[in-house]
């Protein structure tokens, strides 16, 4: 019986999808790809019916896999970035378990990493943060309780919000709870795509820089003292690669 692979697709550029979910594209005979975000590039050539599911209700969605299964064929549900975050995965795994068709995740580069690597980023930063949070503003979408932004910032870690920047007024003012106002912040828009954007300020000035360069989405929002490296020297340095320091492969 044919299978549904979930496949993620990187943040947009195309050659940042893994090996494994490039051949299942490149095999596949139905592909419903996520059209708001995921690069069209990454279908370029190939054979297979195409859907776009921004255009697309859950229930049109499934009904397009069942039939696709139905009638033997390979099917790649194509999302953006990785396939664990804000992907909605879930709900279709739900269907998919109701009318016992087997799938199959693969992996992505998520746009939380991708940003990092354009920025030349580590996000855990020893003694600073060895923490991130990864997380969004209450939007359509309610928080728990126990995961408002202004409990999160309580704990000053390296934050990345997805799905955020629309709001960030209501975003930079949650924030201030926990970090002081000088904290950089960082917002890259359509990271590794051709016109990616990054722009710096600190939890002060943030709102005014995003308003005066347009950017209500496709962005993501680093907060924290560790974005400090990518701007400079941090004086701080892993013990992992210390000289005094051994450890299992050195010593
Ligand atoms: N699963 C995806 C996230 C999907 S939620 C991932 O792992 O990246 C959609 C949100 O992700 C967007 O609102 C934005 O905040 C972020 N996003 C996705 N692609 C992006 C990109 N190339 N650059 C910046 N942000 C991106």
């Amino acid at each position: 019986m044919s299978k549904v692979y979930f496949v993620g697709a990187g943040p947009g550029d195309p050659e940042l999808i893994t090996i494994k979910g490039r051949k299942l594209l490149d095999n596949a005979d139905v592909i419903i790809y996520a059209g708001s975000l995921v690069n069209p590039a990454l279908l370029d050539g190939l054979n297979a019916e195409i859907y776009d599911s921004s255009k697309m209700n859950l229930d049109e969605i499934m009904d397009t896999i069942k039939s696709s299964i139905n009638a033997g064929k390979t099917l790649v549900r194509l999302h953006t970035g990785d396939t664990s975050l804000y992907s909605a995965i879930s709900e279709q795994i739900d269907k998919l378990r109701e009318i016992n068709v087997e799938y199959e995740v693969i992996p992505g580069v998520s746009s939380a990493m991708a940003g990092a690597a354009m920025l030349g980023q580590e996000l855990t930063i020893p003694e600073i943060s060895q923490t991130v949070i990864m997380t969004r503003i209450e939007g359509k979408t309610p928080m728990p309780d126990n995961e408002k932004l202004s409990e999160m910032a309580k704990h000053g870690t390296t934050m990345v919000l997805f799905l955020s920047v629309g709001l960030i007024e209501k975003v930079a003012e949650e924030l201030k709870s926990g970090y002081r106002e000088d904290t950089p912040v960082v917002i890259i828009y359509k990271a590794t795509w051709s016109d990616q954007k990054i722009i710096r300020g600190t939890l002060k000035n943030i709102v005014g820089i995003v308003k005066d360069n347009d950017i209500g989405k496709t962005a993501l929002i680093y907060v924290g003292e560790a974005l400090k490296a990518s701007e400079g020297y941090t004086g701080k340095h892993s013990k992992l690669y210390d000289r005094d320091f051994k450890h299992g492969y050195r010593n």
